[in-house]
Formats: structure tokens, C-alpha cells, sequence
């Protein structure tokens, strides 16, 4: 009997106990999402025992699957975002489909290592953790999922998802996808699995599963200190505020359409985009000329710049412990309800009607202390701050990036600036010349994530970053020369 005779014997002796009642039955309309968090985790523990028996072939047979759904239901997806989450733009977020769809590695990313000596051979293989449980974001829902789920099967592992509540029927919407893709490409059943209703208590519920053996977030600085204060193996990807600087040396006519567009894409929402700008005060003026001719709308009235504040911010009281120093009894917050939405939105909401339609991006003139600044907005508004020159950009962008090292973007061609914002910034992702998406590979070399772990240093997350190193040595045997 060969190997693969083995294998298929196994698979049936496991799928026959999984028939005799152990598996949890999927609720509603989707594949793989369950009613409970202990539901999906029995499902998920089953699956796991199956997917364990497929090959890589077989493996990256299901991932082409899944990219080729994907592909076929973009649309549908980026219409249901922006309609449950009341946030982004239809055709930004096929986009970025599309982009996890051909730029998210598969099992080619797991190249194994081999040390051969005198003593013989060891080889280093990229091993799966088993369960993973992944936290994912509102502003990126079904391509978080999509995207992560691409990894982390390449990887060997089954998914447990706590998907954002805001954005509940877009995530299963695309737990739902995979779960179909791997069943059409001959998988189990549940490598994937959700639940209808995510709580901080399902989540609680995952993180201290004991089979879950490794732990993703995805989103604010809340649930990376929650999963990271697990005790579990914890990957976080976090909050950025990108700082963009323009000095003398530019393109400007380039730099202005490049901010454009990454500032605007999917009405800012990536945490990647460029959310203020520090511009040489010697081309500020004609930076911000040839932002107003690509898509861009200027308040010039200061009257304007508050009125939108009171906007997109709101005050509320300070709590015990959160920091507020400088300004002691009250903080200002993101209004969760602005995030995303279109900028002829906000300008309506601030009484002015006669902006050009297709107006993507606001733009502004700031201090370097205004709010705007210094908050992750998440919404197409880009303060613009004239500073003397390159090193006061350098310092200014170092400091509202807030330590996230996160991301930092730059437009000039002088190299010693460039290299010297990259070292100062220390950001996990630095785009030269180019709209920020470049960073995730649309536009620019390198493949795309919608998990960039800062904090814990995994940085472009891919296959890779889902598995453990598992070393095999052999002495004295197999080395030929
Ligand atoms: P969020 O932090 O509000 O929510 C993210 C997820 O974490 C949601 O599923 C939420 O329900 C969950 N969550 C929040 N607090 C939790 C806790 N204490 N325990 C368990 N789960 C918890 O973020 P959001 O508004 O959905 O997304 C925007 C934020 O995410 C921004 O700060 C953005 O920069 C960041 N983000 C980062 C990346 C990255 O790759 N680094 C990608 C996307 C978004």
C-alpha cells in the first residue's frame, strides 16, 4: 500500500467520525458560521484533524479556488461593505479584492531550509500552528478575512474568526466563500468558522480556547493589547497615523496627484494612508495648487476648518487613567459615525454645496498641533502643514506617527532625505514617491496583507508568518557529496 492509499484511508476513517454526530452543524445562511463560539470551535477542531491529511498540492489547489471566487464576487463584497458599515467606496474596495485575490502568497511563501555539512543533513520546515484565532477589522472586513484566510491555510492551519460586529454579514459573507471554494476543491468542511453574533465574550471565548494555539488582531490598539496580554503567541497589527512629507526636491505636480489618491482611497480607511502631510514651505503653495487639480477641495476659511472638526470629532469626558495630560478633563474622539464616508459628505455637513462632484479628498491648511494632525481620522480629510524645511518634516512626521511604526510615505529625490526619514521613522512600511497602497503591493513590487503586525515585528504578514519552525536532522546520512 502506498503512501497515498495511507492517507486516503485515514481521511475516510476521520470523515466517517466526523459524520457520526461530533461536528456542529453551521447556522443560517452561511457555511461555517455557527450560533456559538463553542459551536464553531468544536467544528473547527474537526476540520483541523482532516485539513491536517491534504497535501500541499491539494492545499494550494483550494487556495486557487478560493482566488477564483474571489475574482467572481468582488463586487458583491465591496457593495455589501460599504453598505452594512456605511463606509468606503465600491470601487476602491473591489480594488482591494482584487489585490488580495492575485498578490496574497499561497504555499509557494513556505520554502523550507536545509543545512548540509559534514555531519550529515537538518532540514528547517515552515510547520502549521493548528488553530488560529483572528480579531478582524470594520474597515477591511471580508478582504481581512479573505486575505488571512489565504495565509494561514497555505500555512496547514484552520481559522477561527471574531469578525467586527459592525461588519458581521460581510465577514461570514466571506467565511461563507471559503468555506465553499475548499468544499468545490475537494476540502473539509469548516476550515473556516465564525459565529453569527461576535461579542467581546465569544472572543474571550477563543482567545482561552486551548486549541487555539496561536492569536491574530487585526484593528485598534485595544485588541492588540488584549490578544498580546493572552499569554498565547499573539501576532499584532495595529493603528498607524502615516505622516507623508513633500520637501523641494519633489515631483510636485506627481506627489500632489500621488497623496491624492492614497489619501483618498477608500475614503482613507486603510490604516497605510496618508493622514497629514508635511509639506516645505517653499512648494506648499504649488503642492496644494495641483492637489485642488486632481480630486482635491481646499477650505480656505478657517471657519470652514472648525465646522468640520466639530464634524469628524467629538469631546467627551476623560476617563481615570487614559492620559489625557494636556488636556485633563476632556479627550477628543473619532465620531464613528463620519468614518469613511464621502467627502462631499462632509462638505454638505459643513454648508458648502458647491464642490465639484467628484471631489474625493479635503484638504486643508493646519498647525502642526491641530487635531487633525495628530488623530487616526480614517476619513478623506488631509491637514497639510507648511513646515521651513526637510528636517523639520522629519521631526514633525516622526513625532504624529506616535511610535506605531506602522507606516511613513515620502515624496523627494534626494536620497539622503529619504534614507534619513526611513531610519528616524522606523515604520514597518515606507512607500518613496508613490500613493501609499503601493505599500500592499498595488502599484508597487511585493506581495499584499491586510494584516500589517507592527508591534510584534511579522510586518507584510503572508503564509510565512502563520507557521512555526519545526527542525528535523539526520547525522551522519544524506548529505551526497
Ligand atoms: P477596532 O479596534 O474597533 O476593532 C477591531 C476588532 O477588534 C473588532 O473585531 C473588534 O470587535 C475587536 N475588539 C476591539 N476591542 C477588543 C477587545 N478588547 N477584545 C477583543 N476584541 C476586541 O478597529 P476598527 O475600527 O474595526 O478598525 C480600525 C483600526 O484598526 C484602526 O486603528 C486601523 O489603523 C487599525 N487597522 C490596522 C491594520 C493593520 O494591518 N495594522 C489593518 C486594519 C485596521
Amino acid at each position: 500500500m502506498n503512501e497515498q492509499q495511507i492517507a486516503s484511508i485515514v481521511e475516510q476513517v476521520i470523515k466517517g467520525m466526523a459524520a457520526k454526530g461530533a461536528t456542529p452543524k453551521a447556522s443560517g445562511k452561511y457555511k461555517g458560521v455557527f450560533s456559538t463560539m463553542e459551536e464553531a470551535l468544536e467544528a473547527a477542531k474537526t476540520a483541523y484533524k482532516l485539513f491536517r491529511g491534504y497535501s500541499l498540492e491539494q492545499r494550494e489547489n483550494m487556495i486557487t479556488k478560493i482566488r477564483e471566487k474571489i475574482m467572481a464576487e468582488a463586487e458583491t463584497m465591496a457593495k455589501m461593505g460599504v453598505e452594512e458599515t456605511g463606509m468606503g467606496r465600491v470601487t476602491d474596495k473591489i480594488i482591494k479584492h482584487t489585490l488580495v485575490a492575485e498578490k496574497t502568497p499561497g504555499t509557494e511563501d513556505l520554502q523550507p531550509r536545509a543545512y548540509s555539512g559534514d555531519t550529515g543533513l537538518t532540514l528547517v520546515e515552515m510547520a502549521p500552528f493548528g488553530l488560529i484565532g483572528s480579531i478582524t477589522p470594520t474597515t477591511n472586513p471580508s478582504e481581512t478575512v479573505l486575505c488571512n484566510s489565504i495565509g494561514m491555510l497555505a500555512g496547514g492551519n484552520c481559522v477561527v474568526f471574531n469578525p467586527h460586529p459592525r461588519a458581521i454579514n460581510t465577514s461570514n459573507y466571506a467565511v461563507d466563500l471559503i468555506n465553499r471554494a475548499v468544499l468545490e476543491a475537494g476540502g473539509p468542511e469548516n476550515v473556516v468558522v465564525s459565529v453569527t453574533k461576535p461579542t467581546l465574550k465569544t472572543a474571550d471565548a477563543m482567545i482561552k480556547c486551548p486549541d487555539i494555539k496561536l492569536l491574530v488582531a487585526t484593528g485598534g490598539p485595544g485588541v492588540v493589547k488584549t490578544l498580546l496580554s493572552s499569554g498565547k503567541k499573539a501576532i499584532g497589527a495595529g493603528a498607524g497615523n502615516p505622516p507623508v512629507i513633500v520637501d523641494e526636491t519633489a515631483d510636485i505636480r506627481k506627489a500632489a496627484k500621488d497623496i491624492v489618491a492614497g489619501a483618498s482611497f477608500d475614503n482613507n480607511l486603510p490604516c497605510i494612508a496618508e493622514k497629514e502631510c508635511f509639506a516645505v514651505a517653499s512648494i506648499k503653495d504649488e503642492l496644494i495648487h495641483y492637489m485642488t487639480q486632481s480630486g482635491a477641495y481646499l477650505l480656505t476659511k478657517q471657519s470652514d476648518i472648525d465646522k468640520l472638526v466639530k464634524v469628524a470629532l467629538t469631546e467627551e469626558e476623560c476617563k481615570q487613567g487614559e492620559g489625557c495630560s494636556d488636556r485633563p478633563k476632556r479627550k477628543l474622539m473619532l465620531n464613528k459615525d463620519w468614518v469613511g464616508k464621502d467627502a462631499n459628505l462632509f462638505l454638505e455637513a459643513i454648508g458648502i454645496t458647491d464642490a465639484p462632484k467628484d471631489t474625493r479628498l479635503i484638504i486643508c491648511e493646519t498647525t502642526e498641533d491641530h487635531p487633525f494632525v495628530s488623530e487616526e481620522l480614517m476619513m478623506p480629510i488631509l491637514p497639510i502643514v507648511s513646515v521651513k524645511d526637510v528636517d523639520e518634516a522629519i521631526r514633525l512626521g516622526v513625532k504624529y506617527e506616535h511610535g506605531n511604526r506602522h507606516s511613513a510615505h515620502m515624496h523627494s529625490k534626494n536620497i539622503d532625505n529619504l534614507t534619513k526619514f526611513a531610519r528616524e521613522v522606523e515604520t514597518t512600511i515606507f512607500v518613496k514617491n508613490a500613493p501609499s497602497y503601493a505599500g500592499i503591493g498595488a502599484g508597487g513590487e511585493g506581495h499584499t496583507t491586510f494584516t500589517i503586525a507592527g508591534p510584534t515585528g511579522e510586518g507584510i504578514t503572508s503564509a510565512r508568518s502563520f507557521t512555526r519552525q519545526r527542525r528535523c536532522v539526520l547525522v551522519d546520512g544524506f548529505r551526497i557529496i
